[in-house]
C-alpha cells in the first residue's frame, strides 16, 4: 500500500528489517528519586555502512516520539512522507496503563514490542534515505530528522544518501580489491560506497580501511563519511 506512492527505486528496496536490528534487546532498571525507570536497549546496524549503534531509551520516549510524528502527519498534506509516517503510527506500542509496573516478563514482552518498532523506524529511514533528491521536500528533511533523533543515529552517519551510480562509476573497478564491479553490486544497496571525494569502493573493503584511517585511499583526503551507490534506471 505504502509502495505504491513512493518512486521506483524506492520500491524495491530490500525490507528485510531483521538483517538491520541485532536480535539483543536488554533492559535495565535505574532507580531515580526512589523511582524504577526501565531503560531499553535495541542494537541497530546501518545498512550501509554496517556499523553498529545502540538505541537506548526509556518507554516513554517511544510515546514522545509517536506524538511528535502525529503532529507531523497531521500538518502534513498530499505528501508522500506522510504516508511514511502513517505507517509507523498503526503500530501499537506496550500498554501506558502497565507503564508503572516493572518485572522481567513485563519487561521481556515489552522489549519484543519496541525492538520491532525500532526495526519499522528504521525502515522508514531507510525510505527516507533512498527518496529521489529531485522530488525532496521540507517534509522530507522534517522525517529524516526526527528518525534521526529517535534511532539516534551516529552523527557521521545522518548524513549518508544513496544516490543513483553513474555509468563510469559502475563501469570501474574497486582500487583496493581491484575487482570490477558487478551489476549485481549496485542492486544491493549500500554494497558499493562513494567518499565525499568521489572515490569509490566496495563497502567491506573501504569499511575495514576507514577503521583504521580517516583518508580516502586514492586521494588521502581526509573523511569518516560514505555514501551508498545504487544502480542508475535504465
Ligand atoms: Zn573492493
Ligand atoms: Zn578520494
Amino acid at each position: 500500500m505504502l509502495a505504491e506512492h513512493l518512486p521506483a527505486q524506492c520500491t524495491t528496496f530490500p525490507l528485510d528489517q531483521t538483517a538491520y536490528v541485532s536480535a539483543t534487546c536488554e533492559s535495565a532498571i535505574e532507580i531515580r528519586r526512589s523511582f524504577a525507570y526501565t531503560t531499553y536497549s535495541i542494537e541497530v546496524k546501518c545498512p550501509i555502512t554496517q556499523r553498529t549503534w545502540k538505541v537506548e531509551k526509556r518507554c516513554s520516549a517511544f510515546y514522545k516520539f509517536r506524538e511528535l510524528l502525529a503532529e507531523f502527519h497531521a500538518r502534513c498534506q498530499d505528501n508522500p512522507m506522510r504516508l511514511i509516517a502513517k505507517s509507523l503510527l498503526h503500530i501499537s506500542l506496550p500498554s501506558k496503563l502497565v507503564l508503572d509496573k516493572y518485572g522481567s516478563s513485563t519487561m521481556r514482552k515489552r522489549g519484543k514490542i519496541l525492538k520491532k518498532y525500532v526495526w519499522l523506524a528504521l525502515d522508514c529511514r531507510s525510505l527516507c534515505y533512498i527518496y529521489p533528491q529531485d522530488k525532496r521536500t521540507v517534509e522530507h528533511t522534517e522525517l529524516m530528522e526526527l528518525l534521526d533523533a529517535f534511532l539516534q543515529v551516529p552523527v557521521n552517519l545522518r548524513d549518508i544518501r544513496f544516490k543513483e551510480a553513474t555509468q563510469t562509476q559502475m563501469d570501474d573497478s574497486c582500487a583496493i580489491c581491484t575487482y570490477e564491479y558487478l551489476k549485481e553490486d549496485f542492486a544491493e544497496l549500500g554494497k558499493v560506497v562513494v567518499l565525499p571525494c568521489g572515490h569509490c569502493f566496495h563497502r567491506d573493503c573501504v569499511s575495514e580501511w576507514l577503521f583504521s584511517h580517516n583518508t580516502c585511499p586514492m586521494c588521502r583526503q581526509t573523511t569518516d563519511r560514505i555514501a551508498g551507490l545504487f544502480a542508475a534506471q535504465s
